[in-house]
């Protein structure tokens, strides 16, 4: 396994849709592998392909009460239901934070890693918010999308405040908004 890096935006490959995968071959298991450990060292809740570069549609995710790594392949949300207002940060977006619209509700058609069909359901917790900003990343969207307006991003550390709004009007810009 490998920690490999994270892109941070803008980077274009964070904004086009990733490809389907074809076949879970050795290249797609060991691509898995390297983002489940990358996920844990950056310390994160999910991670998606395009984020380490490759421009697939592959996700993994953990929810810390939970003792297992989520693997998503070829996702699609087929059901969203419902909306709320929650706090997101992104690997992608270090340092920032947002409120954001989400759905109460999500289910999710995907593959796992052995290729078997899952249906994921989530309601009102963290795993249906992880799964929104995962799938959203394959399809080339970020969370800066979704906030509640233009002005709920905040930089985690104080840096002064000129070189603050640039760096947000820059993610900001990047958004395909
Ligand atoms: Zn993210």
């Amino acid at each position: 396994m490998a920690i490999l890096p994270i892109l941070s935006a803008p980077h274009p490959v964070l904004e086009n849709c990733t490809r389907r995968v074809r076949v879970i071959d050795a290249t797609i298991e060991k691509l898995i592998s390297d983002m489940t450990e990358t996920m844990y060292a950056a310390n994160g809740v999910g991670l998606a392909a395009n984020q380490v570069g490759i421009p697939l549609q592959v996700c993994v995710i953990r929810i810390p009460e939970e003792d297992h790594v989520r693997v998503l392949i070829n996702p699609s949300i087929i059901v969203r239901k419902g909306e709320r207002e929650l706090e997101e940060a992104c690997l992608s977006i270090p340092g920032y934070r947002g409120l954001v619209k989400r759905s109460n509700e999500i289910r999710v058609r995907a593959k796992d890693q052995n290729g078997k069909q899952l249906r994921i359901k989530a309601t009102n917790n963290l795993l249906a918010q992880a799964l929104e900003h995962e799938i959203d990343h394959l399809n080339g969207v970020l969370y800066v999308n979704h906030l509640v307006d233009r002005d709920s991003i905040w930089k985690l550390n104080e840096v002064p405040e000129e070189n603050a709004e640039i760096a947000t009007e820059e993610i900001l810009n990047s958004g395909n908004s």
